[in-house]
């Protein structure tokens, strides 16, 4: 790029400090090299310049680079889906871990609260639901439809 001795005073003029804005005007119709540097400042001002010193993205490596960000986006859901199906294996191992410690503090000769029916319900649209204790500790379920007998 050529320069222009008087590039420091277009640079004055860009910022509204020039000792004489008259001659500048005048100077940048004559000079091709204070005209470029002028729209050069304006171009930074407006913040192009920094757009197109941004690193560019040569033409080969463009297709690897939209291969890229679209293989990013293929991924996302399998990943995602992974990682729900690990959440909810760790959720599982935590459930089976706090039954085994459950029935671990439990002495096996006491009964477990937990098997204890509280209460019993069916949505099951004409249902009963009734339940039998039974000598050995055991609970039976009968749930009374129209036509079957779930046990
Ligand atoms: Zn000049």
């Amino acid at each position: 790029m050529k320069t222009c001795r008087h590039q420091n005073t277009v640079e004055a003029f860009f910022d509204g400090e020039a000792k004489d804005p008259e001659w500048v005007e005048a100077h940048l119709a004559d000079c091709a090299v204070c005209r470029e540097y002028h729209s050069l400042l304006s171009a930074v001002r407006n913040g192009i310049a920094a757009s197109r010193q941004a690193p560019s993205i040569a033409e080969p490596q463009f297709d690897l680079f939209m291969s890229g960000i679209a293989e990013g986006i293929e991924r996302q859901p399998r990943y995602s889906f992974r990682g729900l199906w690990a959440y909810t294996s760790l959720v599982t191992a935590a459930i089976l871990v706090g039954l085994a410690l459950a029935f671990t503090l439990f002495p096996a000769n006491r009964p477990v609260e937990a098997t204890e029916i509280q209460a019993v319900y069916t949505d099951y649209d004409g249902a009963t639901v009734d339940w039998y204790p039974s000598d050995d500790g055991s609970t039976t379920i009968w749930i009374k439809t129209a036509g079957d007998d779930l046990e």
